[in-house]
């Protein structure tokens, strides 16, 4: 640990994420859940979401309390109808996470896993779809923020929309970040939350969906907290009241968030900076010995896997304390085939904080 707790440092993790002192002051505010001005507040952040996620019309979002994976869940558990079954298309594990909640639920499935260095492939994708003509909802994650790979969204959602399936993505790490558009894509469900590249605190997360397809949905839940039914029902009928308590702290800090999004000129700007970010990050980082897991076709401007580096002397534990000693947390790896630490460009961070971060990295090698 650091010598001193008070050192504050920059979150360079795929969330939490760094978030601006302005979006921090927000929650300090007291908000009741049902109160008509906490409300609108929902209201306006769940239309705001809707014109993020896609120009067409027919839309709407539903927050859902608690972590990324309990959005996923929300919507696996709910968007399935008891005859339903599912196509989980994986590579890495936020993608076989879903595959474990389907098992959890008993919600019938199939797990197609490209492997955790692997491309997906749409070809095979469709060979699947056309070989099990049972699969009546497709799910993939976007930006597989295990390894930082990003996925053929474009490609796939091609192969989905004309196979007839529902479409399901995880876009937890990507939307905000990556510019998109649900209903040119085809997308029924995007999944993400407020703490990745929309910048805000986390505490709950987010659907935008079809509503033509929410409204199929009432008793297929097989979670009482995490019907999205339910919960999109009482949104929308009860104009921005959530069923149960409320992160009310957390939505006032994310209504800031987006309207600091609109302030840097949108997602396409917001891209932009990212991108930048992950430009200084990888060619720093080349430049002192380090080398990135994937091919520069690969990665995404989200988060960067980097091999360990080959030294009987080098131990993760201290690079990363000395790293935090500066200023900067890194993220550990999670690649079972490969040795490697990830190191995040999403949130309230710039291209400049990453020059100050090759230094400290530059200052940080002792082995
Ligand atoms: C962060 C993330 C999640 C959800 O993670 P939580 O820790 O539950 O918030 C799910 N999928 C992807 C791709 C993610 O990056």
């Amino acid at each position: 640990m650091s010598d001193n707790p008070d050192v504050p440092y920059l979150l360079l993790t795929p969330g939490p994420i760094t978030t601006s002192s302005s979006v921090k002051e927000a929650m300090l505010r007291d908000g009741c859940t049902w109160d008509d001005d906490y409300n609108a507040i929902v209201q306006e952040v769940r239309a705001r979401l809707v014109r993020l996620a896609t120009k067409e019309s027919g839309y709407s979002a539903v927050l859902m309390q608690g972590s990324g994976t309990a959005t996923v869940e929300s919507v696996i558990g709910t968007a399935l109808p008891p005859d339903g079954r599912l196509l989980v298309i994986a590579n890495g594990v936020y993608g076989q996470r879903m595959a474990a909640i389907a098992e959890y639920l008993g919600v019938d499935h199939l797990l197609l896993d490209f492997g955790e260095q692997g491309d997906v492939d749409p070809s095979v994708v469709e060979q699947t779809l056309a070989d099990d003509p049972a699969i009546t909802h497709v799910a993939m994650v976007h930006c597989e923020t295990n390894t930082g790979r990003l996925n053929p969204l474009e490609a796939v959602s091609r192969v989905v929309t004309e196979a007839g399936r529902c479409w399901v993505v995880d876009a937890m790490s990507s939307f905000g970040g990556i510019p998109m558009d649900i209903g040119e894509l085809g997308i029924d469900f995007l999944i993400s939350s407020a703490n990745k590249c929309l910048q805000g605190v986390p505490g709950f997360g987010l659907v935008v969906a079809r509503t033509a397809t929410l409204h199929r949905l009432e008793g297929n839940a097989r979670s009482l907290s995490l019907d999205l039914y339910d919960q999109w029902r009482c949104m929308t009928l009860n104009y921005g009241k959530w069923r149960f308590t409320s992160p009310t702290h957390v939505v006032r800090a994310f209504r800031q968030a987006l309207d600091e999004l609109d302030e840097e000129g949108g997602i396409a700007a917001r891209n932009r900076r990212y991108a930048e970010n992950h430009r200084v990050l990888i060619s720093g980082m080349e430049e002192l010995g380090f080398k990135s897991l994937l091919p520069e076709e690969a990665r995404s401007p989200i988060i960067t896997s980097f091999f360990n580096p080959d030294h009987p002397d080098f131990r993760f534990a201290e690079f990363y304390e000395r790293l935090k000693g500066k200023g900067f947390v890194i993220y550990p790896g999670n690649v079972s085939e490969a040795d490697c630490f990830r190191i995040g460009t999403i949130g309230h961070v710039f291209p400049d904080d990453y020059q100050r971060l090759l230094n400290a990295v530059r200052e940080s090698i002792y082995w």
